[in-house]
Order: C-alpha cells, then sequence, then structure tokens
C-alpha cells in the first residue's frame, strides 16, 4: 500500500530532473539552439524552478507570454535572456529594457515604444514578430518593409537591437506549416534587404520542431514537450522519449460502504450497480480537475485504476472503488508518468475534451507544488 504523506490534502510534484532531461534530449534531437517556453507558471509547473531546469538542461534562452512573467523569472534569480512576446496597450517597456527583457514586437508603434525605452548607453533588444498565417499578433506583410527599415534605422543609431525574427505556426498540416515557412522565408529576405541581420530566426513550437525539421532553423521554441507531454495525437510522450514532469496526487480522505442504487455526488448522475464502496478525494475544479470529466477522468489507487463516480465538485470527487482493500490515508494519482503505471494527462484531456496542455496549466495554486528529482 502506498501511503500518502500524513497532514497533506493534495500536491503536485514536479519533477525538475525530468524537464532537464526532457530538454537535453530535444536539444539533441533538434540539433537546435532551445528557447524553453515557460509562460503561464511553466504551464502550471512553477516558471522559476522550470526555467532552472531548462537551462540546466541546455536551453540558452527562455520565452514567456507577457512581461510580467519575464520580470517575475528575474526576481526569482534568472539571468539567461528572456523574450516576451504579448504587451498591454501602453506596457511599460522601460521597466522591461532595465531589466534586460528581450521585446517581441509586432507593430511599427511597438517598435517606436521600445526605442523610446532605450537608455543612452543601452539599445533595447528585440525579436520583430512576423505574421504568416496564424491570425494573432505580428507584423503583416505589407508593413515588413516599412517597420524593417525603422528597425535598421534605430538599430544604426543604438537605439535598438534586433536579436531575431520569429513567427509562429498553425500546426493544421504540414502543407499549411510549410507555406507559413515560405513566408517567413520573404519576411527574412525583406529584412535583409531592409539592412537586418539578425542572429536568430525562430519559428517551431513542439510539433513542428520533431514534425517538420525544415521549421528548425537553428533554434526553435519548446513548450509542452519539456514538460515531458505530446503535442501530437497519435504520439505518446514515450514515443518521443519524453518523461512526463508532473504528478497530482491526494490521498484518500474518507471511505464509505453503500447499498446499491445509492447515488453519488450532485445530480445523482452516478448510481452504485452494487453493494460496494466509495473513496472521497480531495481535487476538484478549483484545483483544475475538469468537471467535463465527471464520471469519466482515470484515477489510480494502488496501482489499481478507477474512474470519477458521478460530478466532479468544487474541491473533491468520489470514487468508487468496489471490494479493493482501499483505506484512508492512501495515495491517489490522477495522472503522472504513465510508463509507472499511472494514468496521463492525456487521458485526462480525452475525458475533458481538450489537449493535455490545458489540464497541466490550470492545475491551480490551491495546489502546493512540491519540487522532486528523479
Ligand atoms: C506557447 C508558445 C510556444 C510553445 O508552444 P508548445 O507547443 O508548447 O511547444 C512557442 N511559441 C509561442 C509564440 C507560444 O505562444
Amino acid at each position: 500500500m502506498s501511503r500518502f504523506k500524513k497532514g497533506v490534502l493534495r500536491e503536485a510534484t514536479i519533477d525538475v530532473g525530468a524537464i532537464a532531461a526532457n530538454v537535453r534530449h530535444l536539444r539533441r534531437l533538434t540539433e537546435s539552439e532551445v528557447i524553453a517556453v515557460v509562460k503561464a507558471d511553466g504551464y502550471g509547473h512553477g516558471a522559476v524552478r522550470s526555467a532552472a531546469a531548462a537551462l540546466e538542461g541546455g536551453a540558452s534562452r527562455l520565452g514567456v507570454a507577457d512581461i510580467g512573467e519575464a520580470l517575475a523569472l528575474r526576481r526569482g534569480g534568472i539571468d539567461a535572456p528572456i523574450l516576451a512576446w504579448l504587451h498591454a496597450p501602453g506596457a511599460n517597456f522601460r521597466e522591461a529594457a532595465g531589466a534586460g527583457i528581450e521585446l517581441g514586437i509586432s507593430s511599427f508603434d511597438q517598435l517606436l515604444q521600445a526605442s523610446a525605452a532605450a537608455s543612452v548607453d543601452r539599445p533595447v533588444s528585440v525579436h520583430l514578430k512576423l505574421e504568416t498565417g496564424l491570425g494573432r499578433n505580428g507584423i503583416a506583410p505589407a508593413d515588413y518593409r516599412v517597420v524593417f527599415a525603422e528597425a535598421a534605422r534605430l538599430e544604426r543609431i543604438g537605439k535598438l537591437r534586433v536579436i531575431g525574427l520569429f513567427s509562429h505556426l498553425s500546426n493544421t498540416s504540414a502543407d499549411d506549416d510549410r507555406a507559413a515557412l515560405r513566408r517567413f522565408e520573404e519576411g527574412v529576405g525583406v529584412a535583409a534587404s531592409a539592412g537586418l541581420a539578425p542572429p536568430l530566426r525562430h519559428l517551431a513550437a513542439s510539433h513542428a520542431a520533431i514534425a517538420l525539421p525544415e521549421t528548425r532553423l537553428g533554434c526553435v521554441r519548446l513548450g509542452v514537450t519539456i514538460y515531458g507531454l505530446s503535442p501530437f495525437d497519435d504520439r505518446d510522450s514515450g514515443d518521443l522519449g519524453l518523461r512526463p514532469a508532473m504528478t497530482l496526487r491526494a490521498p484518500v480522505v474518507a471511505m464509505r460502504r453503500v447499498p446499491a442504487a445509492q447515488g453519488v455526488s450532485y445530480g445523482y448522475t452516478y448510481r452504485t450497480e452494487g453493494e460496494t464502496t466509495l473513496a472521497l478525494i480531495p481535487l476538484g475544479y478549483a484545483d483544475g480537475v475538469p468537471r467535463h470529466a465527471s464520471s469519466t477522468g482515470p484515477v489510480s489507487i494502488d496501482g489499481e485504476r478507477f474512474r470519477v463516480a458521478g460530478r466532479i465538485a468544487m474541491d473533491q470527487f468520489v470514487v468508487d472503488v468496489g471490494d479493493h482493500p482501499v483505506s484512508v490515508g492512501d495515495e491517489a494519482v490522477l495522472f503522472g508518468d504513465p510508463t509507472l503505471g499511472v494514468p496521463s494527462a492525456r487521458e485526462w484531456a480525452d475525458a475533458a475534451d481538450t489537449i493535455d496542455y490545458e489540464i497541466v496549466t490550470r492545475i491551480g495554486p490551491r495546489v502546493p507544488r512540491r519540487q522532486v528529482s528523479a
């Protein structure tokens, strides 16, 4: 029987050794410089610890969505280059530039705001983001010439350093991604004729970095794979040589023997078939366990597989364990490394009709993260 640590109600263990090993593996596989993406609190794993582990595994740079996330990494003692690419209107580029944050620039206005944040002796480092078909932010092809010319001028007068050109793919199909790659290469050509020769070009995130080698361009932005999850529908983490870093667990907190036809949880959407035992698990949708996975989400208790019985509530759900010898204090694992016999985040994603990115990223702040290294 594996017993849960006394007095702990729930936890997510984060194997930082797995993150480092995943990055090491992906660097070798892609033969590229790795920008480790640690936005959204490191996809729920903790941004600072994920960044540190990724750097230890050989990532040379970090990527986050916004400046607030980048500054939090600096406060956490991370001094590697950090790129942030999603900005509020009127965002404080001065504070970001002062902390040495590199800015993703998606428009002429942002370019001017960035240059205005330069100090006399320190240019602002930027990566120019090109729109190549995703329909999100990025400099429109019609604006390439004007924006690149101004960027080159600002670089010449020492206000800016253009570190990179980048874009982001839709993962719709290999053909769609190749078409975006062609548009990106055209943009790179326009930038070169404007006098820009940045050291980095980066386009591929996890999916393309693995599936479409021609999109690697010597530098890839990897998120979900560094946490050991697969971006492919038809390949799981093990197939890719990756180890999931997060395990979500809780103790069984109560047991109840009940007769046949007993309704379970709100709405009695589950009724017991015969006399059985119900186990209560103290994790709910407030913790990021998707209510949509009610009556389907998998749970492993002492190596035995069960499913959620009835509705997942805010703080808890019930498992019908039949006559299995489960007792209060036994460990329930919702997901972790499936090669260890526990369910995967992908199984929860399937049960909730979503992707594993969302499962790990939404694990809530009420769940303490405990760092381990296997
Ligand atoms: C989130 C994100 C990534 C990482 O994507 P994964 O699929 O998790 O590897 C890379 N680039 C950008 C611009 C992103 O927003």
